[in-house]
Parts: C-alpha cells; structure tokens; sequence
C-alpha cells in the first residue's frame, strides 16, 4: 500500500509540474506574440514612410515640371492679364516646392531615426531569449510528460500484483482521508497528522517494523528511521 501511494503522490506531483509549466509556456507564447507585432509595427511604420516621402519626391518634381513650364509660356505671353496670372500659376507651383521639401525633410528625418534605433535589434534579442526559455520548457514538458507515463506504467504493475482486498482497502482510506494517509511516525512518537502520541504498545510495534492505526486519526502509522 505505501508503494501504491507513493506512486500515486509521485504521479500527482508530476502532473502538478506538467499544468505549471505549461502555464509559464502559454505566457511566453504570449509575450512572443506581443513582441511580434511590435517589430511588425516597426517595420510597417519603416514602410510607410518610404512610401510618404517617394510620394513626396514625385510631388516635388511635378511641380518642378510646373514651374519650369509657367516660365516657358511667361516667355512667349503678350497680353499684361495673361502674364499675371502665369505668374500666380509659378508662384503657386514655387510654394509647393517649399512646403513639400521642408516636409520631406522632416520625413527624412523620422526614418533616418528610425533606422539608426536598436529598438528592432533590442526585440530581436528578446524574441531570441523567449524561445530559448520556450524550448527548455517544452523539454522539461515532455520529459516530465514520459516520467509520468513510467509512473502511470508502474502503479498498474503494482496494483496488479496487490491482492484485492488489499486495494479495495486502499481505497477506502484514500477516500476517507486522502493522499498521503500513510504516513511516518514523527520524532516523538506521535501521529503527524493529527499528533496523538502512540500508547507504548502501540509504540514499539511501530518501531519493529508494523504499520498501525492511529487510535485517534485512524491513519496509517509506519517508522521511518531517521536520517
Ligand atoms: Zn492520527
């Protein structure tokens, strides 16, 4: 019976460490996702500021072309109306030229900043750690995972060489008292689950090698030499 319990506390202690692993492996899981998107929201920023300033540099040109060809029709224009408002026409294309470069400037700016920050090399690096701690993890998962098949393996052996009535005591107690019920007698003498001390009688069976009941708990008392 105490090796029936053993076993089954082992098994139980196993699949305590399993579930709290697991649960430090959904949290890292987690925490690598977050990191994910961070950096996707780096790159995706990185991106659409390309794209803003090659807009820009377009734009830029464009006007430009416009400001070329206002001066050429300024050249050949006769008529006084004609001229003035070919002249707003450059002028409106000369301001575009201004706003739109001090605006590329400052755009510039942003991805030079960007691209000099370590804040990707920083999540990199961090990722990086993350799925280390993931992969030990899951290691000690599916070591624990096959201790726990040679526990499970070794208690139907030992309940298969346990005479029946002998589990269906066993059962009876774990269902009154549950695991662990037999237990070891303490340093004085007494049961340590409820601390009765043990009648002499009682005492020295104990010491000799019996297991007993408690006379006032009723779990079972067994001495463990001290070490
Ligand atoms: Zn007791």
């Amino acid at each position: 019976m105490l090796e029936i319990q053993k076993v089954e506390l082992d098994i139980k202690e196993t699949e305590k460490s399993i579930i709290r692993l697991q649960k430090q492996a959904e949290e890292l899981t987690a925490g690598m996702e977050e990191l994910k998107k961070k950096r996707e929201e780096l790159i995706k920023r990185r991106e659409r500021l390309r794209a803003e300033i090659k807009k820009h540099r377009e734009k830029i040109e464009e006007c430009e072309e416009g400001i070329r060809k206002s001066q050429e029709r300024l050249n050949l224009v006769k008529k006084a109306e004609e001229y003035k408002a070919l002249l707003r026409e450059k002028a409106r294309y000369e301001d575009c030229v201004i706003k739109l470069s001090e605006s590329l400037e400052n755009l510039k700016k942003e991805l030079e900043g960007l691209e000099k920050s370590d804040e990707e090399k920083r999540l990199l690096k961090k990722m990086e750690e993350l799925e280390e701690e993931l992969s030990d993890i899951r290691y000690s998962i599916s070591r624990l995972g096959g201790r726990l098949g040679e526990l499970k393996k070794s208690l139907e052996d030992l309940i298969s060489k346990t005479e029946d009535s002998l589990l269906a005591e066993y059962e009876r107690l774990k269902k009154k008292y549950g695991l662990p019920f037999i237990l070891p007698l303490d340093a004085y003498g007494a049961c340590p689950s409820c601390g009765t001390k043990l009648p002499s009688a009682l005492y020295s069976k104990v010491i000799k090698g019996e297991v007993v009941s408690c006379p006032s708990c009723g779990r079972l008392l067994y001495y463990e030499a001290q070490a």
